[in-house]
């Protein structure tokens, strides 16, 4: 299904008050200056790229399955567009867009083909990149041009006329095929720099072309806030159709960048959730979105599903098989994360005075953060943010506990699972989901006749539990010790317990710490898991790597069958 355009064109500009002319017509000239509160829009555009710019981010690399599935959480998420890659460019973007019509059924999202505009001297329908974009069959396509002077003569290596006369046959080429077309002007701000004339005519052929939306990219990510806002308000004033952005991170103001963009009068984002993308990534859609909506009150994705961000960020991570980032704005799982101290029992009483938003407006949560600096106070909002209820004897005992297990090197702070677990045993429960007999594992390294063989170097564990009356003994191999346990422990209890099937380690570290009670090392070991929407960190301690690695492991598989 394909959407129109919902934004009101040109209806930006300034004006002295904010409220009467929002998102109305009149527009006012934006270099003036006049020190007024600028006229925002209703409604802003958000387009993903994380399947095309996004994927260019080092060691991100999806499978046309994960393409689908990223895909879908997108639209699940209500972004506007979603670029899905570029169509001819290789053999996987091929398929992805061979496959999405039947089996992506979009909801609120329009799918997107990105492409370039045709080559220097070549006929625009004689351009194989052109011609691939009409087969891929999307009602949109966004193509990129080069709109820097210096990057159309040395990277290019042809003359400013044939420049523009690419940009205006490639888009008048796909408009005559019923194409919506975005147009994203390459290396914009740098080229509005050096040559504004040039890098304007540019976007005005584009225009005249039928293009829907100019879109001027930071692609090099140096641009900051006030020049995006003087250079996009003049291009807004300038051109009557929708004016879009796209910034790369490399100043760290590509959100920033964005939001000054939109109140110069930009109706169309680009950008990535989590931020996503080559270097430093692109504008992270999980901030810019709520930036947007919470705190410009701008139509973003539809209000009612600001609440799946958290889920479909975390979500998202998953499918790419990158750690979340817990510092991550908004969504990061330390957002709304509050440590011991006068913070907490102040925010106990009042949460607005340490929280710039209410995290459920977004789907994440305060968390209080205890570790054995923690008083009283943080125990027991910890334990009523779980819902369970400990007396005062009982909360003292866990506090002895956390203070003896920190002192031989737990760290609960950044262990949120194996915490919850350690409260809810001092209410009295215990998981009754099976029970450790032992386990055992194997490693065998053989170097004999040189080249080491990948073959001959195995990791098996066998472990034997209970689940209920019956004892099972189950053996598997791994790449490694954990690899290898987590396979022996899901293959003995995975039939009992099919939610299993859902939760997976996504992330294993160590830190081996001296305790400098020449005791000899001490190893930590935290594992981060995942059911697909929510993330949880466990923890085990001891001299013992594989020791350690069991506790993180155990604790882990406990904590997802409870919430399962
Ligand atoms: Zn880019």
């Amino acid at each position: 299904m394909s959407s129109e355009p919902r934004t009101p064109r040109g209806g930006s500009g300034r004006a002295r008050g904010r409220a009467q002319s929002r998102g109305g017509g009149h527009r006012h000239s934006a270099a003036s200056h006049d020190f007024g509160l600028p006229v925002l829009p209703d409604a802003v555009d958000i387009f993903d790229t994380t399947l095309r710019d996004g994927s260019q981010q080092e060691g991100l690399s999806l499978t046309v399955d994960d393409k689908l599935r990223v895909a879908e959480q997108l639209d699940h998420l209500g972004v506007t567009f979603i670029e899905g890659g570029w169509p001819g460019a290789n053999p996987k973007d091929e398929e992805f867009f061979a496959r999405a019509p039947a089996e992506l059924r979009l909801s609120t999202a329009t799918l997107v083909a990105f492409g370039s505009t045709r080559r220097a001297g070549v006929r625009a329908e004689d351009d194989e990149v052109l011609r691939q974009l009409v087969k891929a069959s999307t009602p949109a396509v966004c193509i990129v041009a080069k709109a820097s002077e210096t990057h159309v003569t040395e990277a290019l290596r042809t003359t400013l006329d044939e420049a523009l006369r690419m940009a205006a046959d490639s888009v008048r080429f796909l408009r005559d095929h019923d194409l919506r077309v975005f147009f994203d002007a390459e290396h914009f701000f740098d080229g509005y720099r050096e040559n504004p004339e040039f890098s304007l005519r540019v976007l005005q052929a584009a225009e005249e072309a039928g293009a829907e939306a100019l879109v001027l990219c930071d692609t090099n990510g140096g641009t900051l806030p006030h020049d995006v806002e003087r250079i996009v308000a003049g291009v807004v004033e300038r051109f009557g159709c929708q004016v879009g952005v796209h910034f790369h991170n490399d100043s760290g103001c590509a959100v920033a960048n964005s939001i000054a963009s939109v109140r110069a009068g930009a109706t169309h984002v680009q950008g990535c959730v989590n931020g996503y993308g080559e270097r430093t990534g692109n504008t992270d859609l999980s901030a810019a979105i709520p930036n947007l909506s919470l705190k410009l009150n701008i139509r973003t994705i539809p209000p009612e599903r600001l609440e799946r961000l958290t889920p479909v960020a975390h979500h998202i991570a998953e499918l790419v098989n990158i750690a979340p980032n817990p510092q991550q704005p908004y969504v990061g799982s330390a957002a709304f994360a509050h440590k011991a101290g006068l913070h907490t029992s102040a925010i106990a009483r009042r949460r607005d005075a340490y929280e710039h938003i209410t995290p459920d407006a977004v789907g994440n949560g305060t968390r209080f953060v205890v570790s054995e600096m923690a008083g009283r106070s943080t125990l027991a909002l910890k334990a009523a943010e779980l819902g369970l209820e400990l007396d005062s004897e009982a909360l003292g005992g866990v506090l002895d506990t956390l203070k003896e297990l920190e002192h031989r090197g737990y760290h609960f702070e950044v262990a949120d699972g194996s915490l919850e677990l350690l409260l809810r045993r001092a209410t009295g429960w215990q998981p009754a989901f099976f029970e450790v007999e032992s386990f055992r594992v194997i490693s065998d390294h053989d170097e004999r006749g040189g080249d080491p063989d990948p073959r001959r170097q195995s990791t098996e564990a066998t472990v034997k539990i209970l689940v209920g009356d019956t004892r099972v003994v189950a053996t598997a191999e791994g790449n490694g010790p954990v690899n290898a346990l987590d396979s022996a422990l899901r293959g003995a209890i995975g039939d009992h317990f099919p939610s299993l099937a859902g939760i997976h380690l996504i992330d294993y570290r160590v830190r081996v710490l001296d305790t400098g009670r020449g005791t000899g090392a001490v190893t930590r070991v935290l594992i981060d898991t995942t059911d697909g929407e929510a993330l949880w960190t466990t923890i085990g301690v001891s001299e013992n790597i594989i020791e350690a690695s069991w506790q993180a492991l155990y604790d882990s598989i406990v904590y997802g069958l409870t919430h399962a």
